[in-house]
This record gives C-alpha cells, sequence and structure tokens, in this order.
C-alpha cells in the first residue's frame, strides 16, 4: 500500500471565509500517484473547518448568515471562552462545519457526487494555518 501526505497553508486576510480548495486536493492526489483508495483532509486548527458542498457563492453567503445567527462573533463577552480571546463564535461554528472529510479515489481520481467540491472555512482568520492531506492506496 502507498502512502503519501502534505500539508497546504492558508492565510485569509478576513476573519471569516470559504475557499475552495479541490485544485489543490487534486494536485495531492496527481503527486501522490495512487490510483485506488482513500484521501482525507482535515483542518488543522480548531477554528477552521474542511467540508464538502456546492461552489455557489449564494450558498456561502447563506452558510455565512445562518452561523452567524448560530454563534454570533459580536458581542464578545457572551462566550465564558473570550477571557483570553475573542475566538469563541469561531470554535462553535468549526464544530457545525466539521473538521474533516473522506473521499473515495477511483481511477486517479477523486469520487465526488453531483456538484461536491471541497472546501476551507475558516472562522478566525488573519493567521497562516494548515490542512492536512493523506492518501493510502495503490
Ligand atoms: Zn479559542
Amino acid at each position: 500500500m502507498k502512502s503519501f501526505h502534505k500539508e497546504l497553508w492558508f492565510e485569509v486576510p478576513t476573519r471569516r471565509a470559504f475557499i475552495n480548495i479541490t485544485p489543490q486536493v487534486e494536485k495531492c492526489l496527481s503527486e501522490s500517484g495512487i490510483k485506488e483508495g482513500l484521501l482525507l483532509c482535515n483542518a488543522m486548527h480548531i477554528t477552521a473547518s474542511v467540508f464538502i458542498n456546492d461552489d455557489e457563492s449564494g450558498l456561502h453567503h447563506d452558510y455565512d448568515v445562518w452561523l452567524e445567527k448560530l454563534a454570533p462573533h459580536e458581542p464578545v463577552s457572551q462566550y465564558r471562552h473570550n477571557g483570553y480571546e475573542d475566538n469563541a463564535d469561531a470554535h462553535l461554528k468549526r464544530q457545525v462545519m466539521g473538521r474533516e472529510v473522506v473521499v473515495a479515489v477511483t481511477e486517479g481520481k477523486l469520487h465526488f457526487g453531483t456538484w461536491e467540491q471541497i472546501f476551507y472555512g475558516e472562522f478566525d482568520g488573519r493567521r497562516r494555518k494548515r490542512v492536512l492531506v493523506k492518501i493510502i492506496g495503490e
């Protein structure tokens, strides 16, 4: 069995953003040479997510509005976690949007369902953060 891993770095200039990272993940798969197997992609920070959904700007706006309703950033004093930081909302948003995705690799390609793309969800940006891509197979 072959194994491959790579870390992708992101520095988002805003507090929150959704970035389609499918091209970078596909590049990892191509570099790995693996044709059949499984690909794991996870955020390596507890205030960021990796998830799969549609690359549609209206939906991304809807996510942002929905997450702000669930866990508003302001007022930061509403959260106990914010004794040392102001990112409690980012931890909660990450929990909802998830840590990782697993995608089947078939014939050297990501075996997506219709419209599926991989996104990095940033909820406490303006600093360098990592995403891990791990691929196992043959
Ligand atoms: Zn925190």
